[in-house]
């Protein structure tokens, strides 16, 4: 039986076609910038999103890393949602290595960071404070897109204010199809943006930051500092070559799965369904019942997350086909029914 991995679209398998890329793929040693692939790479999405360059990259994480150490230096702060991944889920790692301040801020239901909120937590320039550098915004947030015109009005804050934009776009291209609009018009407004090539584009491994040549050029430094200056890695640039052939428009199908999966979910009495965004599912399941449910789900050869967000999170992505959508409602429906 087809185990039906719902916990995050980073459980994906390279495909067989993806594999036979990287297989065939040129390479050379990209510390001295002479992977073939590697720059074809950073060069597509670079053009594509309207940047001078990109940097390839192992991780989410160490591109939103570098793109910080880029962008502040030793007693910068630069602003950022209290429940973002780049402030709480990367294990502070401007301020572990770049003496980088995070000035943490609420953010609405939506994910976004209320405008006045940040202008107020900007600091005035004085000795006493930290010098505030950047604003980080993260898009989709929890599956949601950012609205279009909240991104406007943030630039505009941005720009009055001489702050530096970034975006972890993680799941980007998921927030464009969305929106109905090309990822250019998400990225224009951003001085630096992170994709990762390894959720719903279902590469192995790699997320590439798009940015000026010169904020690009400082994250090349210190991404050779982090240790992650790597040889031959066009191996792994044809992956996300292929992602982005193949793999782009099909994320609108993981959409539809979701919002059908929600949809057959509220038909359960007992399932609280609390939203569903892009490629997301959001249930509140009472944490007394979780393990449970857990221990249900495994035995129908379903896999969900516990433990790290408050809520439970079914996640689609491109291992998730129809069927696999149907057997998750028919596990969740009989454990509710038995357990009603
Ligand atoms: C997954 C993710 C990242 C990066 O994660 P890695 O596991 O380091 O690749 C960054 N931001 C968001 C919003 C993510 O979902």
């Amino acid at each position: 039986m087809k185990s039906i991995d719902l916990r995050s679209d980073t459980v994906t398998n390279p495909t067989a076609a993806m594999r036979a890329a990287m297989v065939a793929a040129e390479v050379g040693d990209d510390v001295y910038g002479e992977d073939p692939t590697v720059n074809a790479l950073q060069q597509r999405l670079a053009d594509e999103l309207g940047f001078e360059a990109g940097l390839f990259v192992p991780s989410g994480t160490q591109s939103n890393l570098l793109a910080l150490l880029a962008h502040c230096e030793r007693g910068d702060e630069y602003l950022v949602g209290m429940d973002a991944h780049t402030y709480k889920f990367e294990g502070g790692g401007a301020a572990v290595l770049g003496s980088i301040q995070p000035q943490p801020i609420v953010q609405a239901e939506d994910g976004s960071l209320p405008l006045e909120r940040i202008e107020a937590a900007i600091k005035p320039v004085d000795p006493h404070f930290a010098r505030s550098r950047l604003l980080a915004l993260e898009n989709t947030w929890h599956g949601r897109p950012l609205p279009l015109d909240y991104l406007d009005a943030a630039h505009e804050l941005a720009r009055k204010h001489g702050l530096g934009l970034h975006l972890d776009g993680a799941r980007l291209f998921n927030a464009a199809i969305a929106c109905d609009v090309p990822a250019r018009a998400i990225t224009r407004h951003f001085d630096t943006v992170s994709i990762c090539l390894s959720k719903g584009l279902g590469a192995p491994v790699g997320s590439v930051l798009v940015g000026s040549s010169a904020l690009v050029d400082k994250a090349r430094r210190w991404r050779k500092v982090c240790g992650g200056g790597w040889r031959q890695a066009g191996i792994l640039a044809a992956a996300g070559l292929h992602a982005l052939d193949h793999h782009v428009a099909r994320l609108a199908d993981d959409h539809r799965r979701a919002a059908y999966l929600a949809g057959r979910l509220r038909e359960i009495a007992g399932v609280d369904l609390l939203g569903q965004h892009t490629n997301m599912v959001f249930i509140d399941v009472p944490a007394a019942r979780l393990r449970e449910l857990d221990v249900h789900l495994r035995e129908a050869g379903i896999r969900i997350s516990i433990g790290y967000l408050p809520t439970l999170r079914l996640v689609t992505h491109l291992d998730i086909d129809d069927d696999g959508i149907e057997r998750t409602v028919a596990a969740f429906r009989e454990f509710f029914a038995r357990r009603a």
